[in-house]
């Protein structure tokens, strides 16, 4: 990241990402006159945080702005925390360890003096993993961001070690300079780091060639308040239960990640992005299905619902050339109710080869119409951009959020319509619209995720949009976990999510993952709240 962090928004101050006039129009149409939410200057929200409950230490920071900058993570109600200035709690300080060492000792000092520990990484959680709970106890919160360093590559058997508060582009940018590269690529790679991809088991726009998280996770180690928990880095092992699954969605709640070995590639040496246009969302779900089952090598795969694709369109801006390949696309017959498909190859030039023929194969039979790279280059050149676009969206009165989920292909389409259903009506008692459209974009043998996206009206002030929102979220995150979704595919449980997750867990699992946590923290000090809802 070029530029410092907003401290109350996303990414670097010096980044901007305008809204096209014609989207603007499109939003007032849809939606009406949006009307910006009062905001707060930093000033003022540094006047209002209370004096910490912690004794000055050389391990820690009480400077509120440190304390401001980690209270909140990324999800709206951040947003409208952070904005309009009521934060609720403030962790008391704010530890920056920059060796193993400096992680032991606070978690021996939290130990003897009962603090909370909140284990923090790029603090870009949307499920309220990192904000600190009301309570007696002052919170320490740790961020990890100084061990970043790589600290060991094995080429031979293509695995690195890193410390775990490396973000994306420092971890790709120190493989890439001895020729490899890790391939996890979430939407928030720009500030997400290694740790809390492990710890909150995230996936990558190109999990599909490189996998997910659980895929990349060799081992490393884990600081724990009874000592440290090393994973080895063994490709393959039937020594009993692997404990890296424990480790993986732990979410903070059982200790620290210090140090993280991953499984490398080395850098492609071809890649690219490409377009094809579907008639309707049958057939671009059934080449979805189809690709998957047949486990075709591509790297990306994404489907628009056709909501999702008008939308995108009438957000690009570029008026008259999208009009130009609408009438193109008219004149090939896939028209009103079309779904945008993109699509990645990555690998050796003959992997690259093969895979984009048997691909476009797959595509003619459906009856796609494929426009080649012009639109995927724009994607694979936007695609750690579009976070910033919530910001001119936020200034002109609109607020936007995702809903995600994975269930099975049969289940699919149902539960995607449930979720659209749900959202476009959950505003009805205000008069308000909801603007919402889907996507698939990370496919399996057995099922795909689901990604919701929904745009919403800002109400007078920001408890009556929060309340919106909470309307918005409850009823459709109860719709997706009874409706066999998981409630969350990529994001985490955090706070948000935990109401749901009993659903999903059962009774019986929820008290034995409960019982785990607490082995490794008896006393509830490492990130309560959070995962587990006390
Ligand atoms: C714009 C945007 C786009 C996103 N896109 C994606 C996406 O494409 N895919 C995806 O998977 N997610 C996505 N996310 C969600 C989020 O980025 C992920 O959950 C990410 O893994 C969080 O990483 P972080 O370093 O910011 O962790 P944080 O938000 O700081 O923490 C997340 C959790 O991990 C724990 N944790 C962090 N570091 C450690 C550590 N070293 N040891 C132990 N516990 C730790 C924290 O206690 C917390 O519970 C997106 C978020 C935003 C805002």
């Amino acid at each position: 990241m070029t530029g410092k962090r907003r401290w109350n928004g996303w990414g670097s101050v010096e980044t901007q990402y305008p809204l096209p006039v014609q989207a603007g129009v499109f939003l007032k149409q849809l939606l009406g006159e949006g009307k910006a939410l009062p905001g707060i200057t930093l000033e003022q929200v540094i006047s209002k945080v209370p004096e910490t409950r912690l004794e000055p230490n050389d391990l820690y920071s009480t400077g509120p702005f440190d304390r401001i900058c980690h209270a909140r993570g990324q999800s709206l109600p951040d947003w409208l925390a952070m904005k309009c200035g009521d934060y609720g709690q403030f962790p008391d300080a704010v530890a920056f360890p920059q060796t193993r060492q400096d992680v032991i000792n606070l978690l021996e000092l939290a130990k003897q003096n009962q603090y909370v520990i909140i284990p923090y990484g790029g603090g870009t959680s949307v499920a309220g993993h990192i904000n600190p709970q009301q309570g007696d106890r002052p919170v320490i919160t740790v961020d990890m961001g100084r061990m970043n360093r790589m600290l060991g590559i094995d080429k031979e058997s293509q695995l690195a070690t890193f410390g775990a508060g490396v973000v994306g582009p420092e971890l790709e940018s120190q493989l890439r300079g001895q020729g490899y590269t890790l391939g996890h690529y979430p939407q928030s790679f720009e500030l997400s780091t290694l740790g809390g991809w492990v710890a909150s088991r995230s996936s990558g726009q190109q999990s599909l060639h490189y996998g997910r998280i659980e895929q990349l996770f060799a081992g490393g180690k884990l600081e724990t308040f009874n000592g440290c928990l090393e994973l080895a880095s063994i490709p393959a092992s039937s020594a009993g239960m692997d404990l890296r699954e424990v480790v993986m969605g732990s979410e903070g709640r059982i200790g620290i990640l210090s140090e993280i070995d991953v499984n490398i590639s080395p850098l492609p040496k071809k890649e690219g992005f490409f377009v094809a246009f579907l008639p309707d969302w049958e057939s671009g779900v059934t080449v979805m299905r189809e690709a998957a089952q047949q486990r075709l090598p591509l790297s990306m795969l994404r489907l628009s619902n056709p909501i999702e694709t008008y939308t995108q369109l009438r957000l690009a801006g570029h008026e008259k050339s999208i009009a130009w390949l609408e009438r193109y696309l008219s004149l090939r017959c896939v028209d009103e109710g079309k779904t945008m498909l993109t699509f990645g190859v990555t690998g050796s030039r003959s992997q690259y080869r093969h895979t984009k023929q048997a691909f476009r194969k797959l595509l003619k039979v459906a009856g796609a119409v494929y426009i080649g790279s012009v639109l995927g280059k724009r994607w694979q050149h936007g695609r750690f951009r579009f976070p910033y676009l919530r910001e001119s969206l936020w200034q002109q009165g609109y607020m936007v959020d995702t809903l995600e989920t994975c269930t099975p292909w049969s289940n699919v389409t149902p539960l995607m319509n449930a979720i659209e259903k749900s959202l476009a009506q959950a505003l009805s008692e205000y008069s308000e619209n909801t603007h919402v459209f889907t996507h698939l974009s990370h496919v399996y043998s057995q099922g795909s995720s689901i990604y919701t996206t929904y745009l919403f009206r800002a109400g007078g002030n920001a408890a009556d949009t929060l309340q919106r929102w909470k309307k918005l979220k409850e009823t459709t995150s109860r719709i997706i976990v009874e409706h066999g979704g998981t409630i969350s595919h990529q994001h985490g449980v955090g706070k948000d999510h935990a109401p749901y997750l009993n659903q999903e867990k059962g009774e019986y699992g929820m008290h034995r993952m409960k019982q785990i946590c607490e082995l490794f923290d008896p006393n509830k000090q490492l990130n309560p709240g959070t995962l587990l809802d006390d």
